[in-house]
C-alpha cells in the first residue's frame, strides 16, 4: 500500500513539474530557443531557426527577424498545437498548457449605470469598442515585448487576472487585469517600450485609458487614469511616465488596472513583471 502511495505521489509530482515548468519538445530543427509560460494567460517568445515559420490557429504568426510571440487567453484550451514549416519541411507539434484556477471576486457599491449601462450609453460603449479594436489591430515591429517588464506602479494588489466577477451581486465578465491600489495622482510608468495607440481621457468603462503597443500584437492597457501624459503616436521607453492613477470609469477607488493582450487573447501581466 505504502509503495503504491509513494509511486502515486511520484507520478503526481512528476506530472506537475512537467506541466508547469515544461518546455515542450519543440524540435530544434525549427526552434532555437523559447521562454515564457505555457499556461492560460501566458506569453511565449520563441527564436526560430532561419527560414522557419509558425502557423497557429490557421494563420502564420508575424515575426521580427526570427522572433515570434504566442499567447494564450484565460480560457485557452489546454490541448494546443502549432505547425512549423521551414523550406520543404513541416511538422505539427501538439503540447499542453498547465491548468490554472481562478479566484472569485465580488465588487459592491458600484453605481447601477456601470453594472447595467442605460440605453443612452450603449452608442458610446459601441463606438469605444470599435476604437479599442482598431487601436490593437495588426502587428507592429516594436521590440518592447521582449524587454524585462517593470511594474507600472507600486502598491497593494487588490485584483488579479482571471477572477470570476460579480458586480453588485450580478455575474459579469471575468477580470482580465491586475488591480494595484495606490493614491490618485501616482505616476504610471510604461512597463516596457512601445508606441501609444490609444489615449482617451473619458471612456465609459475604463475612464482615462491608454494603450501601449509593445510589438507583435502585444499591447498593454492602463485604465481609470486621472490624467494622461501621452498622445496617440508617441513612442515611450520603459519607465517613462504616461499618466497618473485615478478612479475614473467603472471604479470604486483610486487604482491602476493594468491589462495585456496578445492579438485578441487577454494575457496575464503579472507573468511578465518580476514577482512581488
Ligand atoms: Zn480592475
Amino acid at each position: 500500500m505504502m509503495r503504491h502511495l509513494a509511486f502515486l505521489v511520484f507520478l503526481l509530482s512528476a506530472s506537475l513539474v512537467h506541466g508547469v515548468g515544461a518546455q515542450p519538445a519543440f524540435p530544434e530543427e525549427f526552434v532555437k530557443s523559447m521562454r515564457g509560460n505555457l499556461i492560460p494567460g501566458g506569453l511565449v517568445i520563441m527564436t526560430l531557426q532561419p527560414g522557419a515559420r509558425i502557423l497557429y490557429d490557421a494563420r502564420t504568426l508575424p515575426q521580427i527577424d526570427d522572433t515570434v510571440v504566442l499567447g494564450f487567453g484565460r480560457d485557452a484550451p489546454l490541448k494546443q498545437s502549432v505547425l512549423f514549416t521551414r523550406g520543404e519541411a513541416s511538422r505539427e507539434i501538439s503540447f499542453r498548457l498547465a491548468p490554472r484556477t481562478y479566484q472569485e471576486q465580488r465588487i459592491n457599491g458600484l453605481p447601477p449605470a456601470y453594472v447595467s449601462p442605460p440605453e443612452k450609453a450603449l452608442e458610446k460603449i459601441k463606438r469605444e469598442a470599435a476604437q479599442k479594436r482598431r487601436a490593437r489591430a495588426g502587428a507592429s515591429l516594436h521590440l518592447g515585448f521582449g524587454e524585462a517588464f517593470i511594474w507600472p506602479v507600486d502598491g497593494r494588489i487588490t485584483g488579479v487576472y482571471g477572477s470570476r466577477r460579480f458586480y453588485n451581486g450580478e455575474p459579469r465578465r471575468p477580470h482580465y487585469g491586475i488591480d494595484i491600489a495606490t493614491p490618485a495622482g501616482t505616476p504610471v510608468k510604461a512597463p516596457a517600450s512601445g508606441r501609444v495607440t490609444l489615449a482617451s481621457p473619458d471612456m465609459y468603462f475604463e475612464g482615462g485609458l491608454i494603450f501601449v503597443d509593445h510589438g507583435l500584437s502585444v499591447t498593454s492597457v492602463f485604465m481609470h487614469l486621472q490624467s494622461l501624459d501621452v498622445r496617440v503616436g508617441d513612442m515611450v521607453s520603459q519607465g517613462d511616465v504616461i499618466g497618473t492613477v485615478g478612479s475614473t470609469g467603472r471604479s470604486t477607488g483610486p487604482h491602476l488596472d493594468w491589462r495585456m493582450y496578445w492579438a485578441n487573447q487577454r494575457i496575464d501581466p503579472a507573468l511578465l513583471a518580476p514577482p512581488r
